[in-house]
């Protein structure tokens, strides 16, 4: 694990990175606040901290009020170094935003016993990190396809809406349904329908941009919110009609021509009324019935 030692004295800064070594630390040496500020405001930071209190240019303290001013899910953990061992400086330090304070002349022992606290500490902060990343995802996204779930494109939709309106822009909402889906699992069963689901998730995101919005809005739905040119509304959609249905989905022994219809809206970034977008979902809604009413395998766009 990779150690900052920031401190003004010379003989400290080779005493402290002797002894880091001797327990294993990669170090990283800081003559004064101001660069070991420098250090832990730099990309891939080291995230164990042996900050001297006084220093020139930045003192100890100020330094940790300005990492504690990043926001970061990977906070560093700071043991403050201090010649004072006043309550009142205590608590300055600790405020400032250090995680453990230790007196000069400290004992070594006690040293690595607090630096080995500050490393579990960072291990479970970077565990749970990982597990809110990992519960964050699963709570907004499909299992199946591993595109956003309905909640989090009903979400990306609203927001949107909002953007649009204020950069005024066309906002081109498209409800996409496999055709004759419900053939596909009682010819082949439910497994293959389930590949044909996810392969159809794979088709239509290798067309998108990575700035477009793609979710799974329901059993065979997907939704797509995109910001379309003008005069390019519907292109989009078609491109998505055409990587659905120019070549067969292969799966096990089965060769499935695929098709997909479409119902496409704009959003036209005036009115409130549009607010959370179940209106313009609707209108889609309706266009996408029309498709399929008139022969699948194609997009309309709302009048
Ligand atoms: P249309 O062209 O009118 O859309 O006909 P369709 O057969 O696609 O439409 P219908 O609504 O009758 O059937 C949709 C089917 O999609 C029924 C449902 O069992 C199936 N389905 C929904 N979710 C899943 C899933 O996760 N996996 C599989 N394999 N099937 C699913
Ligand atoms: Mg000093
Ligand atoms: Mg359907
Ligand atoms: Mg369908």
């Amino acid at each position: 694990m990779k150690l900052l030692i920031a401190d003004d004295s010379l003989t400290q800064r080779v005493m402290l990175q002797a002894i880091a070594k001797k327990w294993g630390f990669d170090t990283i040496l800081a003559e004064d606040g101001l660069q070991a500020w420098k250090v832990l405001s730099s990309a891939d930071a080291p995230r164990l901290v042996l900050l001297d209190w006084e220093m020139p240019g930045l003192d100890g303290p100020e330094v940790c009020r300005r990492v504690r001013a990043i926001e970061t899910e990977d906070p560093p953990y700071i043991l403050l170094l201090t010649s004072r061992n006043e309550t009142e400086d205590i608590v300055t330090g600790l405020e400032a935003g250090a995680n453990d304070y230790i007196s000069k002349p400290f004992n070594n022992s006690e040293l690595l016993a607090r630096a080995k606290v500050g490393k579990r500490m960072l291990t479970l902060q970077s565990e749970l990190a990982k597990a809110k990343k990992t519960l964050n995802f699963q709570a907004t996204h499909d299992v199946l396809t591993g595109l956003m779930n309905r909640r989090a494109i009903m979400d990306s939709l609203k927001k949107e809406i909002t953007r649009s309106q204020r950069n005024k822009q066309i906002l081109s909402i498209g409800l996409l349904d496999i055709d004759h889906f419900k053939q596909i699992n009682d010819t082949y069963g439910h497994l293959v329908g389930d590949e044909v689901l996810k392969e159809v998730a794979q088709r239509m995101e290798r067309v998108l941009r990575p700035y477009d919005h793609l979710g799974r809005y329901g059993g065979e739905e997907f939704l797509v919110i995109l910001n379309a040119d003008r005069g390019q509304e519907v292109a989009p959609f078609e491109r998505i009609r055409n990587a659905i249905s120019d070549k067969p989905f292969v799966v096990g022994e089965a060769s499935l021509d695929i098709t997909i219809s479409c119902g496409v809206t704009l959003g036209k970034s005036t009115t409130e009324e549009e607010g959370d977008g179940t209106k313009l979902i609707a209108a889609a809604d309706v266009v996408l019935y029309e498709a399929k009413a008139n022969g699948r395998n194609q997009v309309i766009l709302a009048k």
